[in-house]
């Protein structure tokens, strides 16, 4: 493996990158489920690199605010991981699902027991840990919280607008909820760990933010000292098995980096030892990933040799 190409290469290739992507004549299509994020333009790109020594290299529309969306379920479960350690493995589980984002197939199946904390049901349990009997806004506070001392900048927000159009069109996410509860796996009622859950969704930041906070992941070493490299490892673990849902198999042929995405087009990536990178485009490809986003991607573990799995 090399240690990837020096900071002007890396200017430069971002920089070629997004103006190749933006000829681009497939952006994918925004998540049309959640009526506010239907309306967002897809030909929109954004990259950042956070490096080790505080630099973040970016290119794009990496001012742009966008909803990170399932990405905030990795800061979750550092959040929860940190409150109440392995306990949180007798509701959730560890192995990829095979299976869409919201499926309730293997809940049935699996008595109500998650596959991983990354799918819909599995984080609708992770964010029920959190909120452990508290009132929302504690649950939420400490997300926030996290995220700004990982990034080390105060200006993060929850877009309300996107809590409440989820909320109004939630229903698979209701089912899921539900079903949770009837096995006994959902410990607050429903809806207020259901609307928890779309706040923490509802998160908007931009790549610059995202990329800076994933270097705790990263385990850069100037990065907030936040959770120990075991628990990083074992994140990373998941994001690598299960960040990207049916599509997790294909993200780690084609970019060999633990990574999440989100339905709002976000992707955080870490490159182990050596950068956190987080890409953005809102339209997504059949498995609800960024299209543009996991392309970008794949070029970038293609130029720096950063896969995990060899350069
Ligand atoms: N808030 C979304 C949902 O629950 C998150 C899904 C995603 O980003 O993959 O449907």
């Amino acid at each position: 493996m090399t240690d990837g190409p020096s900071h002007d290469d890396l200017q430069d290739f971002l920089t070629d990158l997004d103006a190749e992507l933006r000829a681009e004549a497939d952006w994918g299509t925004p998540a049309g489920y959640i009526p506010e994020l239907a309306d967002v333009a897809p030909d929109q790109f954004a990259i950042s690199v956070a490096l080790a020594g505080g630099r973040v290299i970016s290119a794009g529309a990496h001012d742009t605010r966008f909803s990170i969306q399932s990405v905030s379920k990795v800061f979750t479960l550092a959040c929860v991981l940190g409150r109440i350690g392995d306990q949180l493995w007798r509701r959730v589980g560890r192995e990829p699902s095979g299976t869409s984002f919201d499926s309730i197939v293997l809940l049935e199946r699996e008595q109500g027991r998650p596959r991983n904390p990354f799918i819909n049901a599995g984080a609708i349990v992770t964010t029920d840990a959190l909120l452990d009997g508290r009132m929302p806004n504690l649950a939420l506070s400490e997300i926030i919280g996290f995220l700004r001392a990982a990034s080390e900048d105060a200006d993060i927000h929850i877009y309300a607008a996107v809590a409440a159009s989820e909320e109004r069109t939630g229903y698979r996410n209701v089912a899921l909820a539900n079903y949770l509860a009837s096995h006994k796996n959902l410990f607050n009622p429903p809806e207020l760990t259901l609307g928890t859950y779309y706040h923490q969704c509802a998160i908007a930041m931009t790549t610059d933010q995202l990329a800076r906070a994933g270097r705790v992941f990263a385990g850069l070493p100037d990065a907030p000292r936040m959770i120990s490299t075991e628990r990083a490892r074992r994140i990373n673990a998941l994001m690598m098995t299960c960040g990207h849902y049916d599509g997790s198999g294909e993200f780690a042929f084609g970019v060999g980096l633990p990574g999440k995405s989100g339905v709002g087009g976000g992707i955080l990536m870490v490159a182990p030892g050596r950068a956190s990178i987080a890409v953005w485009s809102p339209g997504l490809n059949r498995y609800g990933n960024s299209q543009v986003g996991t392309r970008a991607a794949e070029r970038l573990a293609r130029f720096t040799g950063w896969s995990v799995f060899g350069g």
